[in-house]
């Protein structure tokens, strides 16, 4: 084996690409944000960023997507920096079992979320990381911060996918008024959507979405080691909803999807991961993302269950 691990790295990805191009089932490309519904699901990107800097990528790795649920990563790290502890009394830690956009449980559970990555508990987040600001300023600062995280300050929103959600996110406004009929939504509902979809609506290419994702493989300092692990055992256990355990079996790494097709993904010291393919499989997680992780996983050895 060669001692430097960048070129050997470098065919991983040019046989995982290659092994991507291949698939002819690529799931389905979410549909239910009109936005969304005419990516073209022939695409298929990764990028990584190594402990000593290196960048490797391979395929669509220039192409901004959305990140959708992936920004509820960087909205926790927000949140608890405002709040720390105390949004756990807002909030849970535990997985779901039930899809991302279930409504089912928050009612027996008396309008406490599971964890901050369900939407239910991606909106109380939000409502927790927006304080009495609006909009515009929590928006702003979650920018600076995903900016700073990847080192690129063309990192933008995309209005029209926010438009879209906003024009069509009835669920996520029935999750938002049964929660503030609880009493867990200071802002109004209206707000905080405001803000979560626009949030959701971030776009990055699968080389920004690698690097941003530094600070959580403790490539960077931007948030404590403590919350660096706190927020990586979230990911392993919640980041990908009833899809969690499988995502764990198979890739063994924390991670986060989000129904455009991403998925970042953390090796603990060594790397910062991302992937895009925009077709999902039954859980809203990228098929051919996770299929990608999990031949990634295998060849590096990287899996946190060694
Ligand atoms: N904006 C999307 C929603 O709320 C995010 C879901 C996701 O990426 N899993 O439905």
């Amino acid at each position: 084996m060669s001692r430097d691990p960048a070129p050997h790295l470098a065919d991983v990805l040019a046989e995982i690409q290659a092994r991507m191009g291949e698939q002819i089932d690529r799931g389905q490309v979410a549909d239910y944000i009109p936005e969304l519904a005419a990516t073209d699901p022939n695409q298929f990107g990764i990028s990584l960023v190594l402990a000593d800097g290196t960048q490797l990528s391979a395929g669509d790795c220039a192409t901004p997507f959305s990140i959708q649920s992936i920004s509820k990563v960087f909205g926790l790290a927000i949140a608890l920096g405002r709040l720390g502890d105390q949004l756990w009394s807002r909030v849970r830690r535990e997985p779901s079992g039930l899809a991302f956009n279930s409504i089912l449980q928050l009612e027996y559970e008396n309008g406490i979320p599971r964890n901050p990555f369900v939407n239910a508990g991606a909106i109380v987040t939000t409502d927790a990381a927006l304080g009495n600001r609006q909009p515009r300023d929590y928006l702003a600062e979650l920018l600076t911060f995903i900016r700073t995280a990847a080192g690129d300050e063309q990192i933008h929103i995309n209005q029209a996918v926010a438009r879209s959600e906003a024009k069509t996110g009835h669920r996520n406004l029935a999750l938002a008024h049964f929660l503030k009929s609880q009493g867990n939504l200071v802002n109004a509902p209206d707000l905080v959507l405001g803000a979560y979809f626009h949030q959701c609506a971030i776009a990055m290419t699968v080389a920004q979405l690698a690097r941003s994702g530094r600070f959580l493989s403790n490539l960077q300092r931007l948030i404590s080691p403590d919350r660096v692990r706190r927020i990586n055992a979230l990911m392993l256990t919640c980041g990908h909803y009833d899809g969690s355990g499988e995502f764990a079996f198979r890739v063994g790494l924390p991670g986060k999807s989000g129904v455009g097709g991403g998925i970042l993904a953390i090796a603990p010291g060594r790397a910062s991961i991302a992937v895009w393919s925009p077709g999902l499989n039954a859980q809203g997680n990228s098929k051919l993302g996770t299929e990608a992780l999990e031949m990634l996983a295998r060849r590096t050895g990287w899996s946190i269950f060694g």
